[in-house]
């Protein structure tokens, strides 16, 4: 059976709805899916703006915006649920959650907090929301369907915003709950992204984080696949957003995908492939708008990646922006043993997450996110050298497991980039990939120039497909 994961713009509006609905039903001719659904693309965001505004007390712009995501979910319903009993009783459940929203946003302004616990509460009701419309509309086009509430299963630790599950309860309740319902012939609809804690707290594992939820359930039932529906062919040779000749990727290593997304490839949720691995389940990322496009696979089988044994160098180059370089040197590194220690303790103090390091004798730079807070840092690294800060650079990173083994690749990044700054260069401890730092306006060019050294060539045949929207 699948794990069949619908993100944001896969459920978005009534017309990607019923296409996801034809792609579950589909699937539901094989087997007994699990679907697992994202929030409606623009909810989250949308839920975040409302916490936000409920903790600066604007209750009138919160409340106007909840407001919004009501009669987003009434217009689905609307146009997807003909039932008069059926559409009667789902504005109900919709008028539910909205109207604990709203309870959450008047308290949250009357103690003129928002607290992390209850930003998790706020972000949690644009999951419960789409299943909920999407478990009747399954229902509507006659497919038996059994709506679970993930909060009962996903029971997780407190770190709210980035809750880990507590896996032996998890794959408890899997067991218990979902498994007999699949071995009874229903498929199962719940929601991605969110969890409680044992006590009942809702939490949220972090943005993008319904991604991570279909690999944990696809590696607790377990299941044959995990399938995670998407806007684009699979994962590409980069974003095409930014590079519009990306083409799609037929097959990858597990390891390649995972450090792929750890280093920006939005696509996958840097935690998707540890559960996949562990149960060696393969991964498919497929295009809802082209469901007939053969997407990615993503295994360690070496039957599935026979025929497709690839002789170029690159998979795919990934970029994280919003990233600060920070650039530290002291004389007094020279020859001293336990000064990188001093500078690790500072940031581990700090709470602030390194990503790249480069260093000489008396220099180290560090790329740290755009969002980390770094006044004590500062004051801190102040006292032992000279810190320098260098805002506005992505981090741009070069993968391909041939990379391990390959002569010639650095020569080629850097003709490729001669024309960009480059900050900073590092060659990944894992020796798939290599990265390098550049400043955020020459993200594109930089993408470019990359994407067209390693893709234009005859190397990249066979493994590579043009997107099903560009044929
Ligand atoms: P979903 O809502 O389905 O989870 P996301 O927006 O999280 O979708 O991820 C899909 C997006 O990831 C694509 O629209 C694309 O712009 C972006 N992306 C970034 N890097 C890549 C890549 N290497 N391959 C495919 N998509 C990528
Ligand atoms: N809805 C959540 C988000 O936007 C989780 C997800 O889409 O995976 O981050
Ligand atoms: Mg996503």
């Amino acid at each position: 059976m699948a794990v069949m994961k619908f993100g944001g713009t896969s459920i978005g509006t009534a017309t990607a709805m019923k296409r996801a609905m034809e792609i579950v039903a589909a699937e539901g001719n094989k087997s007994v899916p699990v679907v697992v659904l994202s929030a409606c693309s623009g909810i989250t965001n949308k839920l975040i703006r409302i916490a936000e505004e409920a903790g600066g007390s604007r209750l009138e712009k919160a409340m106007e915006l909840s407001g919004e995501v009501r009669e987003h979910h009434r217009g689905l319903v609307d146009t997807l649920i003909n039932d008069e009993a059926r559409r009667k009783s789902v504005l109900e459940k919709v008028e539910a959650y909205i109207g604990e929203l709203e309870m959450l946003i008047k308290g949250v302004d009357i103690v003129g907090e928002l607290t992390v616990r209850s930003f998790d509460t706020f972000c949690s009701f644009g999951e419960l929301l789409s299943t909920t419309v999407f478990s009747a509309a399954m229902h509507e086009a006659g497919h038996e369907t059994a709506w679970l509430d993930m909060r009962e299963i996903m029971i997780t630790d407190d770190n709210f915003s980035m809750a880990r599950p507590l896996e032996e309860i998890c794959e408890n309740n899997v067991k218990k709950t979902i498994k007999p319902l699949l071995d009874e012939g229903r498929m199962v609809v719940t929601q991605g992204f969110i969890g409680s804690t044992k006590d009942g707290k809702t939490t949220t594992l972090g943005r993008g984080g319904s991604d991570f939820t279909a690999a944990l359930l696809g590696a607790w039932l377990p299941s044959d696949v995990i399938q995670i529906w998407t806007d684009v062919d699979g994962v590409m040779t980069c974003d095409p957003r930014i590079v519009p000749d990306a083409r799609s990727i037929r097959v990858m290593t597990f390891t390649e995908a995972a450090e792929l997304s750890y280093l920006g490839a939005k696509v996958l949720h840097p935690d998707t492939i540890a559960p996949a691995v562990k149960q060696n389940i393969p991964v498919y990322v497929l295009n809802s708008l082209h469901p007939e496009a053969k997407g990615t696979v993503i295994t360690n089988n070496p039957v599935m990646l026979e025929g497709m044994s690839y002789g170029g160098l690159v998979k795919s180059i990934a970029v994280k922006k919003g990233q600060r370089i920070i650039n530290f040197r002291s004389n007094r590194m020279l020859g001293r043993h336990g000064f990188m220690a001093r500078i690790f303790e500072v940031f581990a103090h700090a709470g602030v997450s390194v990503e790249m390091i480069s260093t000489s004798e008396v220099s180290v730079s560090l790329t740290v996110s755009e969002s980390a807070v770094l006044g004590d840092l500062l004051v801190e690294l102040r006292k032992i050298g000279e810190v320098e800060i260098e805002p506005n650079v992505a981090t741009i990173s070069v993968v391909g497991d041939n990379l391990r083994t390959s002569k010639g690749v650095a020569g080629r990044i850097f003709s490729a980039m001669k024309d960009v700054n480059i900050r900073m260069i590092s060659q990944g401890a894992s020796e798939i990939n290599v990265g390098m730092v550049v400043e955020g306006d020459d993200v594109p060019k930089a993408l470019q120039s990359l994407h067209h050294e390693f893709f234009s060539g005859t190397e990249t045949n066979g493994i590579f497909e043009t997107p099903a929207n560009k044929k």
